[in-house]
């Protein structure tokens, strides 16, 4: 069977960030769920019939070389933490299940200073080599997520691509073997930013609120659904069995055009007054 005669498999993509013991008693920028609540989410995924995949596992089935399970579903964690090491992996392999970690490229930058809190520091640590170079063992795919966490969005060109290109060398050399997924970090991306992620051979590359609801469209932005403390156990359910992820497009797509609409209006009368 040819690329293009494969049927293009509806597939949605989770985007997980801590899985950590105890929540913080404190507001916090930074995105967890407990461990608690993600063993649930992981049970409730094995009910539904679910099977995680890898975007390495959708490369090989593209390339005709694998069959997908009935119900693929990619399970992501961006930054690499210590607590998707110690958390949420022995939950996952007791499921027997796989999912892809966007790692820094950077090996020395050991926590998360970017969401740190005050008083907090012990807990953001981020995975060391061996931990990375573990989960691959157990089947996990390891991505790239820039060097050191960097908005794209607020670099020139050589800047981005230094961070593109240079945290896919440095994960490679981590695991002595290709990668080709690639996260934006705080899901900022553009045009400019796709084309330098597809221009150092990334195949696969995620935001977050940006890409086209259906599972492939954008290949090189493609639209998660978040899972973090603001998503209660319902609203998983949700986001899991019911088009979510063409409700959430349509909902900023539409917000968006009020905005501008909202803008323009003003525009105008400002310009009738003055
Ligand atoms: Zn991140």
């Amino acid at each position: 069977m040819t690329n293009e005669s494969k049927p293009r498999p509806e597939i949605k993509v989770l985007m997980y960030h801590r899985v950590v013991d105890q929540a913080p008693d404190h507001p916090t920028k930074m995105h967890y769920v407990t461990t608690e609540d993600f063993k649930s989410h992981m049970q409730i995924i094995d009910w539904f019939g679910f099977t995680p995949i890898t975007f390495i596992d959708y490369k090989l089935y593209k390339e005709g070389k694998l069959t997908l399970p009935a119900k693929p579903i990619i399970i992501t964690f961006d930054d690499g933490y210590l607590d998707t090491f110690e958390n949420a992996l022995p939950v996952m392999l007791e499921h027997n299940m796989r999912a892809v970690v966007f790692a820094l490229g950077d090996r020395t930058i050991r926590k998360a200073t970017w969401d740190q809190e005050q008083n907090d520091s012990e807990t953001y640590q981020l995975m060391n080599d061996q931990q990375l170079r573990e989960m691959r063992k157990y089947g996990f795919e390891i991505g790239a997520h820039t060097m050191n966490h960097a908005n794209l969005l607020d670099l020139s060109l050589d800047e981005v691509a230094y961070q593109v290109k240079c945290s896919k060398q440095q994960i490679e050399d981590v695991l002595n073997e290709q990668v080709y997924s690639f996260a934006y970090p705080y899901g900022a991306v553009d045009q400019r930013t796709q084309s330098i992620v597809a221009k150092a051979g990334f195949e696969f590359a995620c935001g977050v609120y940006t890409g086209a609801p259906r599972f492939d469209d954008s290949v090189l932005d493609f639209r998660r659904l978040a899972v973090d403390q603001y998503t209660p156990l319902y609203k998983f359910l949700v986001k899991l069995l019911t088009p979510y992820q063409y409700l959430e497009w349509g909902y900023y797509r539409l917000k968006k055009k009020r905005t501008t609409q909202t803008r323009r209006v003003t525009r105008t009368m400002i310009t009738e007054v003055s």
